[in-house]
């Protein structure tokens, strides 16, 4: 008998997961930067906080969640995306105005696998709460930017739009709703039922959208409150020098967003799977679940397609392998001391013969290889074209220089 990893789920090992390790870890440090705090949520919630939050016409909610009764008769969910979650948590925090929240981790979502779409797939995010000024927005959307750059994607653009708010959507969506009734016959089955339910559904349509450039859009319906908003954030960004383009198709796939919805699109990935991430503001979403109203702005990005974008190039997970001509009894002590001090070092436990401990070196393609030859005796440090001998508390002065 033998197991594969379910449908849809990856294993991620070595050496591939070096470069996921390294692109988390400037996750951590790139939103400690900009001043949002770890939060660690639950991988299960209520079902009726993703039915309520997220919106009961959204794909992700009608035909993606994973959903099961638990031993006391409770309906959950593996968490299909982080605001609900990270608003639910503010909320029950008792707190009071501006919060930071980051998060980093596994996500489901029943989908049709393929490169790019998994059924278990890693998202980073931030969720920035109880702020509603424009200069938020800005922030938001740096942040995603500024790693999507450092994690080394340079094809990266930025989409923009807003979709109003309470006070003008519901004239958009009636004019939008109209326009789609007269092309009924041309949608998908899909689309078609989403018209007098949630018809900007129909504008995230991957089959249809292309075909409704000329549909009527939210930008031309702001009103001043939002359009002033969305004008300050198109400024912002000027001002950092982002460069953006607005998308007035742009909808995003969840329905409590409002106002700003942005995107980032990797244009070397194919259509299908190019959304890196997004997100936007979502001012209703709080009160959908049953909080009191609470603005918020944030972004999730999806890891799994900034791998595969950065076609993740094998790094190495070691500074150095330590080879010893007298037992891993000293190799223990010798690495103990060199980890104490920062470097990356591994050898082998097993008593193997020194040709067999080069030939691991080889194998892990480490920079450096340090042979230990006894207390006493200075060390060799053999690099791929240079070798010199040194004590062993200077091994680590050596590789600082
Ligand atoms: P969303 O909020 O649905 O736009 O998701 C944000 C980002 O998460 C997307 O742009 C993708 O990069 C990633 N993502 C969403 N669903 C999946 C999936 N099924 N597999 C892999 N990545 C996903």
């Amino acid at each position: 008998m033998s197991f594969q990893p379910p449908k849809g789920t990856d294993d991620i090992i070595a050496p591939e997961s070096q470069a996921w390790r390294e692109t988390l870890r400037l996750w951590e440090e790139l939103s400690e930067r900009y001043g949002y705090p770890l939060v660690s949520l639950p991988i299960f919630e209520s079902t009726e906080l993703f039915e309520r939050g997220v919106g009961d016409t959204s794909e992700v909610v009608t035909k993606q969640m994973y959903t099961f009764t638990d031993q006391g008769g409770r309906s959950v969910t593996l968490r299909p995306e982080g605001t609900a979650g990270v608003m639910r948590a503010y909320l029950d925090s008792g707190s009071r105005g501006a919060w930071k929240a980051a998060y980093s981790g596994p996500f489901f979502r029943y989908e049709r696998p393929q490169a790019g779409r998994r059924r278990q797939f890693w998202q980073v995010g931030v969720e920035y709460v109880d702020v509603a000024g424009p200069v938020a927005d800005v922030e938001v959307v740096e942040l995603g930017y500024r790693f999507i750059s450092d994690s080394g994607l340079s094809e990266v653009v930025l989409l923009l739009n807003s979709l109003g708010d309470p006070e003008c959507r519901p004239a958009y969506v009636e004019a939008l709703r109209s326009y789609l009734r007269d092309r009924r016959s041309e949608l998908s089955a899909d689309s078609a039922a989403l018209i007098e339910r949630n018809p900007l559904r129909v504008l995230d349509s991957k089959q249809d959208s292309p075909r409704l450039t000329d549909a009527p859009r939210t930008i031309d319906y702001l009103c001043a409150a939002c359009a002033e908003h969305f004008a300050a954030v198109k400024s912002g960004l000027e001002r950092l020098g982002i460069p953006y383009e607005e998308d007035p198709n742009l909808v995003r796939g969840l329905d409590y967003y409002t106002r700003t919805a942005f995107e980032y699109i990797a244009t070397g990935l194919d259509a299908a799977q190019n959304a890196v991430g997004g997100g936007g503001r979502y001012d209703g979403l709080a009160e959908t679940i049953g909080g009191r109203s609470t603005p918020g702005v944030g972004f999730a990005l999806g890891v799994d397609r900034i791998m595969l974008a950065l076609g993740a190039p094998e790094r190495a997970h070691l500074d150095a392998y330590l080879v010893s001509e007298t037992g891993p009894g000293d190799a223990l002590e010798v690495a103990s001391r060199l980890r104490a001090e920062g470097i990356r070092v591994d050898f082998d436990t097993e008593d193997r013969s020194v040709k067999a401990q080069f030939r691991t070196a080889g194998r892990l393609e480490v920079p450096v290889v340090l042979v230990w030859k006894g207390e006493g005796v200075p060390m060799d440090v053999q690099t791929r074209d240079d070798r010199v001998s040194l004590p062993v508390q200077e091994v680590s002065t050596w590789f600082r220089r």
